[in-house]
């Protein structure tokens, strides 16, 4: 058993199950589940963290399929923590790696800043939108960066610029690995008061297209240059298929559902056998956007 310095034990958790973390709802447990008071604390843990341990981290879980056997080492979680949010300039504001993205965008409303609304619809953290590159409705995280902050495994902080990450769809390069988001400096453009915010408009067409309220992670697959996975996923007569408890969702057919009692293997299977049909109907290879962590039960034993 991995051992924990006492003065964490009471933010630690042992074998949490990850299903309750995930909006997939499905996972196993994480050996420790740790969610940090502060920076202090958070530095001090890692520091603690002998070298060998692996280091998983965790937002709201919206973008994450963790397998049924679980992680093994440390997980830790900005899930409640981490969440300051301030206006630190005229155009910019700085938010901790902790803050949900759809209050980014409510309250870059209230601060006159934008366009900020494409955050509303992303159900995760600054932190998981910065790793994801998350965007919506033309908007994306990146193009707002100015500069990050970062934790290394060794607890030790540093300051980076956009320009030292590559970015792309969905896709973020960082200059070095296992170095985390602390928070960013986020610039807008300062939108003059009568400015109507658009975001009931943009949460009531993603209502009307996507499975919201369901037991998903959004969209699975990165959408292939010059198309829509959504559309090989249909055009490929896959909607509606069923492994387990999880299906190709018939409102959004680049979601997969899971209906209540769904396993990750399930849901890896589907997303196997998707990518598979989609490869033989049409030629193409799509990508999982959702990122797939942890053992199966198989190589847990
Ligand atoms: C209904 C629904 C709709 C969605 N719509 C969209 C959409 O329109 N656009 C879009 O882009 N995404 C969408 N998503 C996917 C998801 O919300 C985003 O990818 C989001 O940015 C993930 O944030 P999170 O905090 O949940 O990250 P998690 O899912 O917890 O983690 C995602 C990745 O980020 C890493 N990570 C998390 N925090 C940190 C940190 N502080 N530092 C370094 N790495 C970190 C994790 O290790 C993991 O690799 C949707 C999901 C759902 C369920």
């Amino acid at each position: 058993m991995l051992a924990v310095a006492e003065q964490f034990l009471p933010r630690i958790r042992r074998n949490e199950p990850m299903s309750r973390h995930t909006s997939w709802h499905v996972g196993g447990p994480a050996e420790i589940y740790f969610t940090p008071s502060d920076r202090t604390d958070l530095a001090a843990f890692l520091r603690d963290v002998p070298a060998n341990v692996p280091v998983c981290w965790v937002g709201l879980g919206s973008n994450l399929l963790v397998r049924d056997g679980g992680i093994s080492g440390v997980v830790i979680s900005t899930q409640g923590t981490l969440d300051r949010l301030e206006r630190v300039g005229p155009d910019t504001v700085y938010g901790e790696a902790g803050v949900a993205c759809a209050r980014i965008a409510r309250q870059c409303i209230k601060w006159g800043l934008g366009p900020a609304e494409f955050f509303a619809g992303i159900p995760g953290t600054l932190g998981g939108a910065l790793a994801m590159n998350a965007g919506a409705f033309g908007g994306e995280t990146w193009r707002h960066v100015v500069e990050v902050e970062t934790i290394d495994r060794r607890g030790g902080e540093h300051r980076r610029t956009a320009s030292d990450y590559r970015v792309s769809y969905r896709h973020v390069e960082p200059p070095v690995a296992e170095e985390w988001f602390l928070g960013a400096r986020l610039r807008f453009e300062v939108r003059p008061p009568e400015h109507r915010s658009e975001v009931t408009e943009l949460l009531e067409r993603r209502k009307a297209t996507q499975p919201i309220g369901e037991w998903s992670c959004g969209s699975v697959f990165t959408n292939p240059p010059g198309d829509h996975a959504a559309r090989l996923i249909e055009a490929s007569g896959l909607k509606g298929l069923r492994i387990g408890d999880a299906s190709v969702s018939l409102k959004h057919a680049n979601f997969i559902i899971n209906h209540g009692a769904a396993t990750a293997a399930d849901v890896e299977s589907l997303i196997g056998r998707v990518q598979s049909e989609v490869e033989r109907a049409h030629g193409v290879r799509l990508h999982p956007e959702v990122r797939m962590v942890g053992q199966t039960v198989e190589e847990r034993r």
